[in-house]
């Protein structure tokens, strides 16, 4: 990172913007970012979301600024960052996290349009976001960039065709994005959430009863993840701790992809 602090963890100075930040894991890495002293910009759809995010952190003293932002549009991310540009003249880290499960169907019944946007909002936000994001970060000297992706990157979860589909798209797009500019001083990888409490897991679980049943019996430590144990992960990965990390994903699943079985 273009870090001028030695202290691991410490964004003071540093400009981050974190998308999906008026809900759940964004929200969380938004506050964690703020806490660590940087100026935060959230962006999302959800405007109440927005607005509650910053109030948390505004409340706890930190440093930020809503945007409301389809991350799916060009136009839309494009006059995000020549705003970050302008107003606060640098970007020191991204974490692209927006994202949406869609619908639950067999891929025969998958509906063409639900397929679309689910690819829309969850991988190609992704390469809009760092496609207006690079050229900041880099004449910066250096950053770093998360995106999330899902254990649907690396499972096949029964259902989620255009949601696994995208998750594994993303990871690809991380380590084509880390190779590209790991000589430019800019990070990229990517963080793999398992099963979060937050208002997609309970919508999606109070629509398909069969996801938070299996979903949750599958995981090794008993219980779901709170968002801020998986934005964690991604703030670490962000910091200057995780220097000599790129291209690579860390998943935060409670054991749910260990893949073994309980020795009895
Ligand atoms: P969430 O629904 O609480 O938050 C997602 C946020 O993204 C919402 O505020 C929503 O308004 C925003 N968003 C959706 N579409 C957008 C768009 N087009 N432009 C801008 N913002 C948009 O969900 P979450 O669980 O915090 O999810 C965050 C990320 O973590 C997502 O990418 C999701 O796929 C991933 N993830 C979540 C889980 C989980 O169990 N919760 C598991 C694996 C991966």
């Amino acid at each position: 990172m273009s870090s001028t602090s030695t202290v691991p963890n410490d964004f003071r100075d540093k400009v981050v913007l974190v998308t999906g930040a008026g809900s759940g894991i964004g929200r969380e890495a938004a506050r964690s970012f703020a806490a660590r002293g940087a100026l935060v910009y959230c962006a999302d759809i959800n405007d109440r979301g927005l607005a509650e995010t910053q109030s948390l952190i505004t409340k706890a003293s930190g440093k930020v600024q809503i945007a409301h932002t389809d991350v799916s549009v060009e136009e839309e991310v494009s006059s995000l960052l020549s705003r970050i540009d302008k107003e606060a003249g640098r970007l020191d880290v991204a974490f692209n996290n927006a994202g949406i499960t869609g619908g639950a169907h067999r891929i025969e019944e998958y509906p063409m349009d639900d397929f679309d946007k689910v690819l829309r909002v969850n991988l190609k936000s992704v390469f809009l976001c760092m496609k207006y994001e690079l050229p900041l970060l880099k004449r910066g000297g250096g950053g770093a960039i998360c995106n999330t992706a899902s254990v649907a990157a690396i499972t096949g979860p029964g259902g989620m065709c255009a949601y696994a589909a995208s998750k594994h798209a993303v990871l690809g797009l991380t380590r084509v994005a880390a190779m590209e500019n790991a000589a430019h001083k800019v990070r990229v990888n990517a963080l793999v959430p398992g099963w979060t409490d937050t208002p997609m897991v309970r919508a999606e679980s109070a629509q398909n009863p069969a996801f938070a049943k299996h979903g949750l019996s599958a995981i090794p430590a008993k219980r779901g993840g709170q968002p801020s144990e998986v934005a964690a992960a991604a703030v670490w990965l962000c910091s200057s701790e995780a220097s000599y990390v790129m291209g690579q994903m860390i998943v935060v699943d409670g054991g749910m992809t260990i893949g073994g079985f309980e020795f009895e």
